[in-house]
């Protein structure tokens, strides 16, 4: 999607990927096949392109350093680093006016069960790196969830608070370093620890939207990153909480394709090519449902629902769970959506 909108910018695309039939190598000009730790290959990538950016949270920040010192690695390596270890994470974001549910840094089962003791159960394990999309955690509803941690301690982890959260949302902004934009705010709904709708406009009341928007913009200046960033929010009430973030395109900023004036891959890419940024509107109620490897052979039923705009992205293997595509949603709003939905899937 990200090369898409670039090709409409008048820019070619070369598109690094570990996978032989990777989606993305369908439609850049130029590709090279290679895992993201070979470091030869992301030199290579570099020398090839006047400007680079990332896609994948997990490139070894080390390897961007080097390269970020040679090349035109615009959005740079720090937040792609701030957001590899979750105590970091959560830490930066304590710093920069966003609160956070509590959490301990946890290795041993003595950590884990100081943790306990402070937080009380519920409360959640998560590794401190490379967990997605729920990968990584256990929930600790009483004292017979402990075994679950045996195959997690001795490596790095957190326990924190389980957040009994009303909703959640995100926010998707772009950074030239002096401003800030912001695509409208998405209301989230996961299953499984995986992200099924995002519904917009969020039905958040207008002031926590707007402080919301007034802390994320904080919070991304001041840190100075630049290029894209997506913060994954709890509310609860009047207050949220920050969860994770994300210095790249975010699934939960797909529905902006069809939703809005400008997309978030369109924004990024003029950032990339020093274009003027420009300020997102919602054109109407969207939802984004995401087609996960169960889901595909729903895509005749969702079909049926009007303005239903289908985004299948080539994987060649198909497995529960994995993200195969989504579909935007337009003119609608959840209660409409969840009549279709009953109607079509019958
Ligand atoms: P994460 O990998 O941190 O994004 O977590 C995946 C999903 O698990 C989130 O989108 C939430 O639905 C849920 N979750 C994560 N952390 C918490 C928490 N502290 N309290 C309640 N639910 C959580």
């Amino acid at each position: 999607m990200l090369c898409e909108e670039a090709h409409k910018l008048g820019a070619k695309t070369i598109v690094l990927d570990p996978s032989k039939d990777a989606p993305a190598f369908k439609v850049s000009d130029e590709h090279i096949c290679a895992t993201f730790d070979d470091f030869e290959a992301l030199e290579d990538l570099c020398k090839r392109a006047d400007v680079i950016t990332y896609e994948f949270e997990n490139v070894r920040s080390d390897y961007l350093i080097d390269l970020e010192n040679k090349y035109n690695i615009k959005q740079g390596f720090k937040p792609l680093f701030d957001g590899q270890d979750r105590i970091r994470e959560k830490t930066n974001a304590n710093n920069h006016g966003l609160k956070t549910a509590k959490f301990f840094d946890v290795t041993t089962l003595d950590d884990a069960m100081n943790a306990i003791k402070e937080l009380g159960y519920p409360c959640l394990y998560k590794t401190r790196t490379l967990g997605y999309d729920g990968h990584g955690q256990v929930l600790l509803k009483s004292e017979a969830d402990i075994k679950k941690l045996d195959e997690f301690l001795g490596g790095p982890g957190i326990i924190e608070e389980f957040i009994k959260f009303d909703y959640e949302a995100s926010i998707v902004m772009v950074s030239d370093g002096k401003n800030v934009i912001n695509f409208p705010i998405g209301r989230n709904i996961h299953k499984n620890g995986i992200l099924d709708l995002t519904i917009v406009p969020s039905g958040m009341p207008k002031s926590l939207e707007d402080e919301m928007i007034k802390k994320s913009k904080n919070f991304m200046l001041e840190c100075g990153y630049k290029g894209i960033l997506a913060i994954e929010y709890f509310i609860k009430g009047n207050e949220f909480y920050f969860n994770e973030m994300a210095p790249r395109p975010h699934n939960s900023g797909h529905y902006t394709i069809e939703g809005c004036n400008t997309n978030q891959f369109r924004e990024l890419d003029k950032y990339l090519l020093d274009l003027p940024m420009e300020e997102p509107k919602l054109l109407h109620p969207t939802i984004m449902k995401n087609i996960l490897g169960q889901d595909v052979k729903d895509y005749e039923a969702y079909r049926k629902i009007p303005f239903a705009f289908i985004h299948d992205y080539g994987k060649s293997e198909n497995r529960i769970n994995r993200k195969m595509g989504h579909i935007t949603f337009t003119n609608i709003n959840e209660e409409e959506y969840n009549k279709y939905k009953s109607e079509v899937l019958k």
